[in-house]
């Protein structure tokens, strides 16, 4: 066939260990026969972070800043095992996500990959749920201390300009804790934009919620900064879409979500997004078919598996042998950015290619092929076969 033309490049982020041989992979049985790939490349492996002084990493968030679209693969964060590991390391390197999530003042989307022999835990879950985990403040930057004796605390403000506030924040008649937090307009604006724009891009619902009936400031200036956000900005292109936007409180959204049929956006503060994740994670199934997106206010996208590197089987690799790692989130993570620059550059043979390729690695799966990490989570009766990365690779490309 005459291969599908690209017109701007999207921006490629190589990675580490078992991840980049699946990337490899992917690219040669999937994409390159079909695509005329047009990639601005960065390579974020571990060693050639540490070979320029992780100016790649710098590097490659700006590209995605001027390119809009980006693909990532996963990455080694260093720790001091990995100092070992890796002796020319001159630096234990900063997360790349943490680094690129700065840059882009981003927020990142995860949703997990569904299909019906798979079932989540929670019966009526049809489609998947998103959940938006705001990335700034609050409990993780946080100040908190333990006192001994009866005594008052209070919680006291000076302006650059001199004004002071202050507020008593409890008489205590013995040994007490406490805990000072904050969160930043800005950071809540970026965090509610990044969620509007998704939520169109996707054309999904998009629900948010807080406790603004106790933190009635606090969390009553998140409710306030969504509302203005929708009000002035995303209204219109929801009402266009079809989507809604609504607040509920979060106690009553934990219950509609476990009795909705999924097929929505959940945007949550940074501690509800860090409890809530895991556990929609967790109830679809797998890590492995998790996807991630980062997306910036201005829009842009970047695509990722939610996995790591998968060492355990980069190893066993090294050694000659052939592993069954899923591929289905780095797959997934492609697709994503080749829908997303086919949609902004008007280029429908792209998006579809992408729509095909997803549906292509559904249907081997459902046709009972798949790796064996998934072999425990199917249906009872179910019948699948195990294969390896390459195998099923095959079988993906054979149906595609
Ligand atoms: P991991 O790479 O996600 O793997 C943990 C285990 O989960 C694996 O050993 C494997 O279990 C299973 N697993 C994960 N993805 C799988 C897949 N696609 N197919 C089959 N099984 C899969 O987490 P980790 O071992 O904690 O981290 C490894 C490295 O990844 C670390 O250096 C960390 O810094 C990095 N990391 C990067 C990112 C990122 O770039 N976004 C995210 C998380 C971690 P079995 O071995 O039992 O088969
Ligand atoms: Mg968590």
């Amino acid at each position: 066939m005459e291969k599908i033309k690209m017109t701007t490049p999207l921006v490629e982020m190589d990675g580490d260990e078992m991840t980049r041989i699946l990337w490899g992979m992917i690219k040669e049985k999937l994409i390159l026969p079909y695509v005329d790939l047009k990639t601005e490349y960065y390579d974020l492996g571990l060693l050639n972070r540490n070979a320029t002084k992780d100016q790649v990493t710098v590097d490659a968030a700006n590209a995605a800043k001027r390119l809009g679209v980006a693909v990532k693969c996963a990455t080694i964060t260093p720790n001091r095992q990995r100092m070992e590991e890796y002796p020319e390391l001159t630096e234990m390197w900063k997360s790349p996500n943490g680094t690129i999530r700065a840059i882009l003042d981003g927020t990142a989307f995860r949703a997990p990959i569904v299909l019906p022999c798979i079932r989540p835990v929670v019966k009526n879950w049809e489609r998947p749920i998103t959940i938006a985990r705001h990335a700034y403040g609050d409990m993780y930057k946080a100040v908190d201390m333990a006192t001994e004796e009866p005594g008052t605390a209070t919680l006291a403000f000076r302006g650059e300009s001199g004004v002071e506030k202050t507020l008593c924040v409890q008489t205590v008649d013995g040994p007490a804790v406490w805990q000072g937090q904050h969160n930043k307009e800005a950071s809540i604006r970026a965090f509610a934009r990044s969620c509007f724009q998704y939520a169109a891009a996707q054309k999904q619902d998009l629900w948010f919620s807080a406790k603004d009936t106790i933190a009635k400031v606090y969390d009553g200036e998140f409710k306030r900064i969504f509302e203005e956000e929708y009000e002035t900005s995303y209204k219109a292109e929801f009402e266009n879409l079809g989507i809604t936007y609504f607040y509920t409180l979060i106690d009553d959204a934990v219950a509609r979500a476990v009795r909705s049929r999924g097929g929505f956006i959940w945007a949550l503060k940074n501690y509800d997004g860090d409890v809530m994740s895991d556990m929609i994670a967790a109830a679809f199934g797998s890590l492995a078919m998790m996807t991630s997106v980062l997306v910036s206010p201005g829009g842009t996208m970047e695509f990722e598996a939610s996995h790591g590197t998968v060492t355990r089987h980069y190893y066993r690799y090294l050694k000659g042998e052939k592993t069954s790692t899923n591929p289905m989130a780095t797959i997934f993570a492609w697709t994503g950015a080749l829908k997303r620059r086919g949609e902004l550059d008007g280029l429908p043979e792209l998006s579809g290619f992408g729509e095909r390729l997803e549906a292509a690695s559904l249907k081997t799966l459902e046709d009972g092929v798949m790796t064996k990490d998934l072999l425990p989570l199917v249906e009872p009766g179910f019948r699948a076969r195990g294969v390896d990365s390459g195998e099923f690779l095959d079988a993906i490309a054979a149906r595609l």
